[in-house]
């Protein structure tokens, strides 16, 4: 059994993205497009055809919602990052999977108070229901009020203060260490506006990284920049990477978030086993975003072949995925 189990319920940045009946019937050409001859005359050899030879792009989706990643599940204890629109999903798997007959413990960590990383919790059925206890931590000392706010009239119709969940809030110094769910976890500020936090969880030796909203500029290529540090070794680091170059470097300075290519120089100068990209663009749709997981894969071997062939004998990252809607990675 795996040491950590990490399940992605939102991947999405900035705002959810939609998926419409063209990108169905899309998806439903190119796969009766890719079946003309062959003889799946069997659910077997249908199941087969769908799982082993359409592409990602036509057999599932990236998904819709926005920031929500858990981190553990730890009998009837949880540990979530942030509480975009991803939230409601855990919620309705929490509710199937038969927890939601006994009192559960959440623990939402919070990035930084973006719409699209708080917009799920007032549909958080959990926090309805009396003797759950949520407990939000965060370093950001609007954290309290920010949730409050977004339900009350006349944005929403449920007032906080109505919810019947315990609900508290820790607000740390910036960057203090903390443990929670047998995970010690420490973090790092990051640059975007109003300033967000990187969180690393460590257990038992395995790490993972949640490094959402995090633009990195020229200091990246410093050797002492900061962020090799918070990253090295993780085995799986979970990364902004909304933009591609062109984006990241002309038309979208000071945006807030990152590329494709600095994830792999990041992950790679920090010798990081797989790389997760993150907070995907809601514009990109399937078949855009498979692209650009095709792209990043091919920069990553041109880095290692062309633009640092000594640096290590081992390529990192290992690997490099693009987060979606239900994927679940265990280490
Ligand atoms: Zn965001
Ligand atoms: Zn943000």
């Amino acid at each position: 059994m795996s040491d950590i189990k990490v399940q992605f319920w939102g991947s999405r940045g900035s705002i959810p993205a939609s998926f419409c009946g063209n990108q169905v019937r899309l998806k439903i050409f190119k796969a009766l497009e890719a079946a003309r001859g062959l003889h799946l005359d069997s659910e077997k050899s249908i199941n087969e055809f769908i799982d082993q030879t359409l592409p990602f792009s036509v057999s599932n989706s990236f998904g819709s919602n926005t920031s929500c990643v858990q981190i553990a599940k730890n009998s009837d204890e949880y540990l979530i990052c942030d509480a975009g629109s991803g939230i409601r999903d855990f919620a309705v798997d929490y509710f199937k999977s038969g927890f939601g007959i006994k009192s559960s413990t959440f623990h939402i960590l919070i990035s930084h108070l973006h719409w699209d990383h708080i917009q799920g919790f007032p549909f958080f059925a959990p926090a309805f229901i009396p003797g759950n206890k949520i407990i939000f931590h965060g370093y950001h000392d609007t954290i309290e009020p920010t949730f409050r706010n977004q339900m009350q009239e006349p944005w929403f119709p449920v007032n906080f203060d109505d919810l019947a969940a315990d609900i508290e809030f820790n607000i740390m110094k910036p960057c203090e260490p903390f443990s929670l769910c047998g995970f010690d976890i420490s973090s790092i500020e990051q640059q975007h506006p109003g300033v967000s936090y990187g969180y690393r969880f460590l257990k038992n030796g395995k790490s993972v990284v949640y490094s959402t909203d995090s633009e990195h500029n020229n200091d990246a290529y410093k050797e002492d920049y900061p962020f090799i540090n918070f990253f090295k070794d993780a085995d799986l680091l979970i990364f902004d990477a909304q933009y591609s170059l062109a984006d990241a470097t002309f038309t979208k300075v000071n945006w807030g978030h990152s590329s494709n290519v600095m994830g792999v120089e990041l992950a790679a100068r920090s010798k990081v086993k797989t790389l997760c990209m993150f907070h995907n663009e809601p514009t990109c749709d399937d078949f855009e975003l498979e692209e650009f997981l095709l792209n990043t894969k091919m920069y990553g071997d041109i880095y290692h072949s062309e633009v640092e062939p000594d640096m290590n004998d081992k390529q990192y990252p290992e690997n490099i995925i693009l987060a979606y809607d239900g994927l679940i990675v265990e280490l």
